[in-house]
């Protein structure tokens, strides 16, 4: 069972780095060894864990494949697509359970660390964890908090595209190239740019939307079909939450059909979620679909034009366009591909397992292991970064200006000093409000916080003040604030999650290990039971009780952890779901 042999052991002095993608959908983690990168398998066997948390009846948690199960027929007691969520301070309600984003991003990596011990037999502490390049200050540090709160030592963030292209550039590096890597997964968008020479592998730009992703596709099918002529629902059907939540999985198992068909039909659920013996369907073509998407692929096309500009190519100038991301399997995308570049995208990892791969890549990086101690990488900031200040129009002062301090797409790490000056004379004060954006007025960019300088000392106006932004490698923010011979001010920017306390995290901690995780060794159980109970819904009323008992009977035995009893009571139910043609094994 185990995939790896007792003969392949890590170092005993370094602790083992893990290399993890948190994405929005699916997690993966990943191990350098011997000299490449791997995935390691979760309790299921799978590869890719769903991110998705429910709590079961007992208030155990369940993270992955059998959460996805349980969100079908209880879908209040489940969380998905949080990472959208990340950095900002919103509560999700789980039964009667309540969690923050980054709660329920390190209960996944809680689970994604198991899942490596477990595997690597071996104690986990340290972890290079993926993030879209897009994700701005909040997001990357509420990532870091998740994995602070998982056990983790966060040793590197790294953007998804640039592991990506780690992986390319470890298998071709001896190429000379301009590439192109496109990574449209279920939540966010990346395009970065960048040339690989000899085993140097330069970022030159990236850009991208973190609130566009597979999701949205889904949800265009979704509204499409509720609001289909056929369909002829009310609006307060079109509320019903199993209604909509079954059919949302329908749509997705239709998208996903339409990236092999040319066609399909979508079953539609009645109000509580289950499907009549016949059902009503829904005929969508891939035409159909691909129109429908039109809106989303404009917003596709604006950052690819982006990211291209500031690195300063023509769409032709790039030799290779590289695609990750569950959803760059959407022929509409490959389409686009072609007609914006000019030749069809290049394949050759896939587009699920390669960020969680870039990761381990980084992972040896960091640890300065031999296979890799030709590659060298650089990267960049994707976004513009600066203060608020003030200027003078025919001598009168406005407010709500933007000066950029770092610009985007500069290589990092970076360390860059500006000097500014006070406005009145014998100012003691100045609040730096930090912003991010390409916009000329404070309004228009993101605020990502500020810095209070106090104790300046007196002078005229105009006396400087000087304000050095840090932009560290794994792309968190540091702002430091000084007047010659004052106190140096200086801040991690904290706006949101992270004004947290120490004493505060300790808490959340606490809270977050006081809850019970449902035994890994169990949990393939669960998720069958899981499964019978959805596909419970999926029967004509007439074949449902022979299912109903099996189930009860199972999870009887799983309660009373009676080993004989619970053998056969499990064969029983895979009999009987095996009867009624409903195979475990094709979810
Ligand atoms: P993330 O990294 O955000 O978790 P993934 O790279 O795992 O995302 O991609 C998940 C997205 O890919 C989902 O929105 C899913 O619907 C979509 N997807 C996966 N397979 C296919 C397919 N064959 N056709 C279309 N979309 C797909
Ligand atoms: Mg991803």
């Amino acid at each position: 069972m185990p995939e790896f042999g007792s003969d392949s052991s890590f170092p005993t002095e370094e602790p083992v780095c893990i290399g993890i993608d948190l994405g929005t959908t699916h997690s993966l983690v990943s191990v350098f060894r011997d000299g490449k990168p791997e995935l390691i398998s979760n309790a299921h066997g799978e590869k890719l864990t769903p991110s998705i948390v429910g709590v079961l009846q007992d208030g155990q948690i369940v993270v992955g494949s059998a959460a996805r199960e349980l969100r079908v027929t209880a879908p209040e007691r489940c969380a998905w697509v949080f990472k959208r969520y990340m950095g900002q301070e919103r509560k999700l309600k789980l039964g009667d359970k309540e969690f923050t984003p980054h709660e329920l991003s390190s209960l996944v990596l809680q689970s994604l660390r198991d899942d490596a011990a477990a595997q690597l037999n071996t104690e986990i502490t340290d972890a290079v964890i993926t993030v879209p390049a897009y994700f701005n200050d909040h997001q990357r540090t509420a990532t870091r908090l998740a994995g602070e709160m998982a056990g983790l030592n966060v040793r590197r963030m790294i953007n998804e595209p640039t592991a990506a292209a780690l992986v390319y550039g470890f298998h071709a590096r001896e190429d000379e190239k301009n590439l192109c890597v496109i990574d449209l997964g279920g939540g966010t968008f990346d395009v970065t740019v960048m040339e690989v020479f000899e085993g140097t592998l330069e970022i030159r730009a990236t850009a991208g939307e973190s609130m566009l992703g597979g999701e949205d596709f889904t949800d265009r099918m979704v509204s499409a079909v509720l609001s289909g002529e056929d369909t002829q629902l009310e609006l307060a059907e079109l509320q019903q939450p199993l209604r909509v939540s079954r059919l949302r999985g329908e749509c997705e198992k239709a998208k996903r059909l339409l990236s092999k068909e040319e066609s399909c039909k979508i079953r539609l659920p009645d109000k509580d979620g289950n499907f009549a013996e016949k059902p009503k369907t829904y005929r969508l073509t891939r035409a159909d679909f691909s129109r429908m998407c039109d809106p989303l692929m404009q917003r596709i096309a604006g950052p690819i034009a982006r990211a291209l500009r500031d690195a300063e190519l023509d769409p032709k100038e790039i030799d290779d366009v590289i695609l990750v991301g569950g959803s760059t399997r959407m022929p509409v995308l490959r389409d686009f591909v072609i007609d914006y570049f000019g030749k069809p995208p290049i394949i050759d990892h896939d587009p699920d397992e390669v960020v969680a791969l870039g990761a381990a890549v980084q992972a040896a990086l960091i640890g300065q292991d031999a296979a890799v101690d030709d590659m060298v990488m650089t990267d960049v900031c994707p976004f513009t970064l600066g203060v608020e200040v003030v200027k003078e129009f025919g001598g009168h002062m406005q407010d709500g200006y933007f000066k950029p301090v770092l610009h985007r797409n500069c290589t990092i790490p970076v360390s860059r000093e500006e000097v500014f000056s006070t406005v009145a004379a014998n100012q003691t004060n100045v609040t730096l409000r930090v912003f991010q954006g390409d916009a000329r007025k404070v309004a228009d960019n993101t605020a990502l916080g500020q810095l209070e300088v106090k104790g300046l000392p007196p002078g005229p106006a105009g006396s400087p003040i000087y304000v050095r932004f840090t932009y560290d490698l794994s792309g968190v923010l540091e702002v430091e604030a000084y007047a010659p011979g004052g106190e140096r001010f200086r801040t991690v920017l904290t706006n949101h999650v992270h004004q947290l306390s120490p004493a505060q995290i300790e808490e959340a901690k606490r809270r977050i290990d006081a809850l019970k995780f449902y035994p890994r060794d169990d949990l393939d159980n669960q998720k069958l039971a899981r499964f019978a109970e959805r596909m419970l819904g999926e029967l004509h009323p007439s074949q449902r009780q022979q299912l109903d008992e099996a189930l009860d009977i199972y999870e009887d035995a799983m309660a009373r952890s009676d080993r004989e009893h619970f053998a056969s009571a499990k064969d029983t139910l895979l009999m009987v779901l095996s009867s009624l043609g409903l195979d475990h094994e094709d979810l």
